[in-house]
């Protein structure tokens, strides 16, 4: 793929990057990117993944735009209450860019559809907000081997990681989490969440999704950031594969 004149022009911030470069900015316009939730998190990776030349976005969200929604997630204003979240972030990314296209999925994702949703996808970025659908979308990324970026936020925290659960020495989303259904139990309409924070989580999912795509700097998988902006402190955790992990192990 060559770039275009407008092109050149459009991602010259890129291109002068040395770890992205004309090459770099190529993969990432001939890139396809399945954003699982256009919520909080959602926002700023559709933002950033359309802005930075992504050529793919299929966005899965069977939701509609609330009033409550607006305080985190920006890629929606007052006029779109009601309007189907999918429709509108298609909307948006089209005033962005001619270089993104969207598939716009307005369904749930699940383990029955998962497989024909990720179908062809070079990442999968996990910004949902209930634990059935990370599992759904943890599993089926490890059957097709995707790299699955993972954010979560709850109040002031937030959690980063990236899985490639096939490849040795790597946990999978369940060597984290195991398939406790307990962990649904709260989300940010019961427990509060600071607008912000969904900023933080979703624009540092952005970069790593930029980063399994180009790549770029040292490899995330295998790592879990965890983020508590009440006392503005990041801490790293490597994860070890869990060897009576239901879904990797053996
Ligand atoms: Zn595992």
């Amino acid at each position: 793929m060559t770039l275009g004149d407008e092109q050149l022009e459009r991602y010259a911030r890129h291109i002068v990057l040395s770890e992205i470069g004309g090459a770099g900015q190529a993969r990432l316009l001939a890139s396809h990117v399945a954003v699982i939730g256009a919520g909080g998190i959602g926002s700023p990776v559709i933002q950033y993944l359309a802005a930075s030349g992504v050529g793919r976005l299929t966005i899965v969200d069977d939701d509609r735009i609330d009033l409550s929604n607006l305080q985190r997630q920006t890629l929606f204003g007052s006029a779109q209450i009601g309007e189907r979240k999918v429709d509108a972030a298609a909307a948006a990314v089209a005033r962005l860019t001619p270089d993104c296209q969207v598939v716009a999925r307005a369904e749930r994702i699940d383990a029955t559809n998962a497989p024909s949703l990720l179908d062809g996808v070079d990442a999968v970025v996990d910004g949902s907000d209930n634990f059935a659908t990370r599992l759904a979308v943890a599993d089926a990324c490890l059957a097709a081997r995707i790299p699955l970026v993972s954010a979560a936020v709850g109040r002031f925290d937030g959690q980063l990681a990236v899985f490639r659960g096939w490849e040795a020495g790597k946990p999978c989303y369940r060597c984290l989490v195991g398939d406790d259904p307990g962990r649904d139990a709260l989300n940010c309409a019961e427990t509060g969440i600071l607008g912000a924070v969904t900023g933080v989580l979703g624009s540092l999912a952005a970069v790593e999704t930029v980063r399994v795509l180009v790549p770029f700097g040292e490899d995330m998988a295998g790592r879990l950031v965890l983020i508590d902006l009440m006392s503005m402190r990041f801490r790293n955790i490597l994860l070890a594969p869990d060897p009576g992990c239901p879904a990797c192990a053996g």
